[in-house]
C-alpha cells in the first residue's frame, strides 16, 4: 500500500506538518520513524489492482481522493519516496506536490528534458551553477534547444528576453546567483510571462536560500528546484534533488520522465533526507546568523577589496529585490582578496577550521576558489562579466561558533 494519504484532521503549520504528514506507522509495523523499503518490486493485491496501478502510472487515469493505489516497481516510486515527497511539501508555501531525484543535477536535467524540446527556447539567468551551465551548453543546445542568457539582477533584460524569445517554454532562474549572490526578481519575471498566449513556466533554483529564507511559488514561480545535497540534507554526506510545484499534473509529468531516466532518489537516501527535514530551519537560521556576524567582523579588513553578501548590497535594485524576496541574508558570502589569485590561494591554504572544498549548505564551514573550480567552465569573458575574479573566495558558513570562524579567517590573511 502507498503511504500517501494520512492527513492531520486540521491544518497545521509547516514545522508540525513535516513530522506528521505522509507517514503512517501502521505501514511500518508500528515503527515511530519510517522503515526503509529497499525492495525493487512490489506484490500486487490483485491482477485488477495491478492493471489500475499501471493505468494511473502511465497517466491514462487519475487516482481518486483517498484511493490506495498499489506500488509497482521502485524506479517509478517506492514507499520512502512517497513519504519524503509528502513530508517536504509543507516546507514550500503553495506547493501541492514534490518529486525527488538522486541529485540536484538529476532534478534539473529532468526538468529541462520534460519541458523543453528541439525547436523551443528557454531563458536562464547568469551566472549559473557549473553543472547547469554544462547541461545547457553541452547537452541541451546541441539537441536543438535555444538557451537565452540574461545577467542576474537585470530585470529589464529579463522582460525583453521573455517577450522576444520564440517558442519560449521555460524561464530558469537561479537566485541568488552563486558565488556573487546577485539576486533576480522572480515576481517581475512572472509578470512578464503572464500575458503570453502560451505562457512559459518559471522554475527557480532555490538551493541557496530555501526552503527557509525565500519562497518562489507565492511570487509567481511554477516550480522550485533544490539540490538536496546542500541545506536540505545539511551534512555533506549524501546527494539528492527535489522539485516542488503548484500543479500536481506537472509534478506527475516530471515523475514520468524520472521513471524513464531512472533517476529517482533511492530508499536509503530518501530516509536520510526525510530525517533531516525537521531541522533545516534551525540549521539555516544558525548558519545565516553566523554568516552575518562573520561578514560584519570582516568588513573593512585591509586584505578584502569587496564582500558580496545580501546585507551589504549597495545597488538600489538589488536591495529592492532582496527586501521583497528574502526573509534573511543566508549563509553564503564571497569576497575579493587584495593580491590576486596567489593571495586567494594562500588564504585557503592557511585556513584551520574552514575546509577548502566545493559544495555548500553543510553544518561544517567550507571555502573555495570559484574561478578555478566550480565556475572553471566559464570563459574568461563570462567570468569577468559576472564578477567572478581570480581573487574571489566563496564561503559556506556552518554551525560552528562564529567567533572561532572569524578568528580563523583573520589569521588566514596574515
Ligand atoms: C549543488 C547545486 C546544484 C547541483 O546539485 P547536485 O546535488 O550536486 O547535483 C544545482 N544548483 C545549485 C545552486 C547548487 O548549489
Amino acid at each position: 500500500m502507498r503511504h500517501r494519504s494520512s492527513k492531520p484532521p486540521y491544518i497545521v503549520r509547516p514545522s508540525t506538518a513535516v513530522l506528521t504528514r505522509g507517514f503512517d506507522p501502521a505501514l511500518s509495523v508500528g515503527s515511530a520513524r519510517p522503515a526503509v523499503f529497499r525492495s525493487s518490486t512490489y506484490v500486487f493485491s490483485s491482477p485488477e489492482n495491478a492493471e489500475r496501478a499501471f493505468s494511473i502510472a502511465l497517466g491514462k487515469s487519475h487516482a481518486a481522493e483517498g484511493e490506495r493505489v498499489d506500488l509497482i516497481y521502485s524506479r517509478l516510486s517506492h514507499p520512502n519516496a512517497d513519504i519524503l515527497e509528502d513530508q517536504i511539501v509543507p516546507l514550500e508555501p503553495e506547493a501541492s506536490g514534490a518529486a525527488v531525484f538522486n541529485s540536484g543535477m538529476a532534478a534539473i536535467s529532468t526538468l529541462f528534458l520534460t519541458l523543453c524540446h528541439p525547436g523551443t527556447s528557454f531563458v536562464f539567468t547568469t551566472p549559473l551553477y557549473g553543472g547547469t551551465h554544462h547541461l545547457i551548453h553541452h547537452l541541451l543546445e546541441p539537441l536543438g534547444m535555444n538557451g537565452i542568457p540574461v545577467p542576474a539582477g537585470d530585470t529589464a533584460a529579463m522582460a525583453d528576453a521573455i517577450r522576444q524569445a520564440p517558442n519560449l517554454r521555460l524561464i530558469f532562474m537561479e537566485t541568488p546567483a552563486n558565488p556573487t549572490l546577485r539576486m533576480s526578481d522572480i515576481e517581475a519575471a512572472a509578470q512578464s510571462a503572464a500575458p503570453l498566449a502560451d505562457r512559459p513556466l518559471i522554475a527557480v533554483d532555490n538551493t541557496l536560500m530555501g526552503p527557509v529564507f525565500q519562497h518562489p511559488l507565492p511570487l509567481g514561480a511554477d516550480l522550485v528546484v533544490y539540490s538536496g545535497t546542500k541545506y536540505l540534507s545539511g551534512f555533506s554526506d549524501m546527494l539528492a534533488g527535489v522539485i516542488l510545484g503548484k500543479d500536481p499534473d506537472l509534478i506527475q509529468q516530471l515523475r514520468g520522465t524520472r521513471a524513464i531516466l531512472g533517476n529517482i532518489l533511492q530508499p536509503d537516501e530518501c530516509w536520510m533526507l526525510d530525517s533531516r527535514l525537521p531541522t533545516v530551519t534551525f540549521r539555516m537560521n544558525r548558519q545565516s546568523k553566523n554568516a552575518q556576524h562573520i561578514v560584519e567582523g570582516l568588513a573593512g579588513h585591509p586584505k578584502i577589496q569587496t564582500i558580496h553578501y545580501p546585507l551589504l548590497f549597495d545597488e538600489p535594485e538589488q536591495k529592492r529585490i532582496r527586501d521583497r524576496q528574502c526573509r534573511f541574508a543566508g549563509a553564503m558570502f564571497s569576497f575579493a582578496v587584495a593580491g590576486g589569485k596567489e593571495a586567494a590561494f594562500n588564504f585557503l591554504r592557511k585556513l584551520t577550521i574552514a575546509r577548502n572544498a566545493v559544495s555548500l549548505g553543510g553544518v561544517e564551514t567550507l571555502a573555495c576558489h570559484p574561478a578555478t573550480t566550480t565556475h572553471s567552465e566559464m570563459s574568461e569573458e563570462e567570468l569577468l562579466k559576472t564578477g567572478i575574479g581570480e581573487n574571489l573566495v566563496r564561503i559556506s558558513v556552518g554551525v560552528e561558533d562564529w567567533r572561532d570562524l572569524l578568528h580563523d579567517f583573520r589569521q588566514a590573511f596574515e
